[in-house]
């Protein structure tokens, strides 16, 4: 990973397709009546269906169907009227069958895409295919030496498996990628997107060849990569480490490649000569998927509004930035308590101006102060003392005068930490906003003495230094000063 390798990435074209596995949020697994639930006890939520056993029949699980073909209309997929279940033959001791059942030859569905947004601008990645299939068990190797464990409570929960085309060109892409992914999925509540507890895993799929050639250079398979950091990570590790191979003169190998996070290197598991046969055959034990227009149209009309769409109406409706309005939509819950505030304020108040007002002060406070705090401890801030109820109570008294903004900023951060109300806090530190004229005025009148220099200046025609003197009577305040009024004062005073 030298500079220069970092430099002649303009001479490359990086081409990247994802394939990423979400757990479907079914109540449970896709072929028996075993809990889809994460945290059991390791094989407690099993029988003899997940288990394996001879003679067992498997019986499709009608919600994940519905699930997966919701996420397939989200992304503007294609929906199979007909399509097929597989055996994938492998071996590894986390799958008891000896295959996994999938989808081959006719998946549930096909095409689609998604719109990314990155520095680079706007473009669109076509989604090849989604299928569903069931999840393996799990290996654990830590506790007994030279033991290994294996919990299958995992094995049989219903995965969809989202396929992208080879459209992708940067790690920025990548990863912005699957964060809208994740979104839609969560927006649709087809799949929680936990990343920590594996419900929504990835494989990079890279290679890099030269910009303007139309065929692709040998891909290289990364796989099950579990964090948005890490598959930037391994993204440029990867890129990086074909551009020397290849610049050195070596041939790129088609191979399966394991990050290692400690290291941040990716290192060969299997190359194309040790590559599994899966065996493919038709699933014996299940007919062929058929799927009424009538059960498509009702998923069709039971779809939420998307993000991209709530995108689009807070900043039409509600004049957000376009930016801004990411932000939120990027974090559902607090889309949801930004928006919930927001109708609490407008029964309240009729005039547009007022509105106007309401909705800059509370877009700053959520963007600023809640994001952080929600960042700092998670969603349990959106509710209890910190919900969106009580941060509105907090606001009103900034629109009523009582309080300035800076106060409540302030007040907000430390109700979240210590587990009260905001208005509680107010009274107890009696925290109140220096609104009179007498008091501002001796304020406003010490700041002009202390700063004759300046005031000749912006007499003089430096308009610039108006801020400098309203920050200097705030800070005289102690944050304490009503702003608006300050403002007004030093215009008065400042004119002659
Ligand atoms: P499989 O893994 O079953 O062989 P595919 O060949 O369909 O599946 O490809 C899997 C993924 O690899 C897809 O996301 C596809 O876009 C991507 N892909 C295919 N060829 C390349 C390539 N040359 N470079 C980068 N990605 C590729
Ligand atoms: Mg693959
Ligand atoms: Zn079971």
């Amino acid at each position: 990973m030298t500079e220069s390798s970092v430099s002649l990435w303009g001479q490359w074209e990086v081409v990247v397709g994802l394939e990423v596995h979400t757990q479907l949020l079914t109540k449970s697994k896709l072929f028996c009546r075993c809990e889809n639930r994460f945290g059991a006890p390791p094989n407690t939520l099993v029988c003899p269906v997940c288990l394996g056993h001879p003679g067992t029949l498997p019986v499709l699980n009608g919600e994940a169907v519905r699930l997966g073909v919701r996420a397939g209309l989200a992304a503007g997929c294609r929906v199979s009227p007909v399509s097929t279940f597989e055996r994938k033959h492998y071996f590894y001791p986390d799958l008891p069958k000896g295959y996994q059942i999938s989808q081959y030859a006719q998946p549930l569905l096909t095409g689609g895409s998604l719109r990314i947004r990155t520095e680079a601008g706007e473009r669109m990645i076509r989604i090849h295919r989604m299928h569903l299939e069931e999840d393996a068990g799990k290996n654990l190797h830590a506790g007994i030496p030279d033991r290994s464990h294996v919990d299958l409570n995992r094995a049989g929960v219903p995965l969809l498996e989202i396929v992208s085309e080879p459209d992708i060109r940067s790690p920025d892409e990548a990863v912005d990628y699957l964060k809208r992914l994740r979104q839609l999925l969560r927006a649709t509540k087809v799949s929680d997107g936990n990343m920590e507890e594996g419900s929504f895993r990835c494989d990079i799929n890279l290679s890099i060849r030269r910009p303007g050639t139309s065929v692709f250079g040998t891909r290289v398979e990364i796989k099950n990569v579990n964090s948005f950091r890490f598959v930037h990570k391994a993204m440029v590790y990867e890129i990086e480490r074909q551009i020397e191979a290849v610049e050195s003169g070596e041939k790129i190998l088609q191979e399966t490649r394991l990050f290692d996070p400690v290291s941040g290197r990716t290192k060969p598991m299997r190359s194309k000569e040790e590559a599994l046969d899966y065996r493919y055959f038709p699933e014996p034990d299940l007919p062929h998927l058929v799927l009424s227009p009538s059960l498509i149209e009702e998923e069709r009309l039971s779809l939420p509004e998307l993000p991209e769409q709530r995108v689009e109406r807070l900043c039409t409706e509600i004049g957000l930035s376009r930016s801004d309005a990411e932000i939120l939509v990027a974090e559902e819950s607090l889309a949801r308590y930004f928006e919930e505030g927001l109708e609490r304020f407008r029964s309240g108040i009729a005039d547009e101006e007022g509105l106007r007002k309401v909705r800059e002060r509370w877009t700053s406070f959520v963007l600023s102060e809640v994001l952080r705090e929600l960042n700092r401890r998670g969603e349990e801030v959106l509710s209890g003392p910190t919900g969106v109820t009580h941060a509105v109570d907090l606001l009103e008294k900034v629109l009523g005068g009582s309080l300035s903004f800076s106060q409540a900023k302030e007040v907000y951060g430390r109700a979240a930490e210590e587990k009260k109300t905001p208005v509680s806090l107010v009274e107890e530190l009696g925290l109140v906003q220096v609104s009179g004229e007498g008091e501002l005025l001796a304020l406003v009148e010490a700041v002009l003495a202390e700063n004759t220099e300046e005031v000749a200046a912006y007499r003089g025609g430096k308009d610039r230094l108006f801020g400098f003197f309203v920050g200097a009577v705030m800070k005289k305040s102690r944050g304490k000063a009503n702003p608006e009024k300050v403002n007004e004062i030093l215009r008065n005073k400042l004119k002659g």
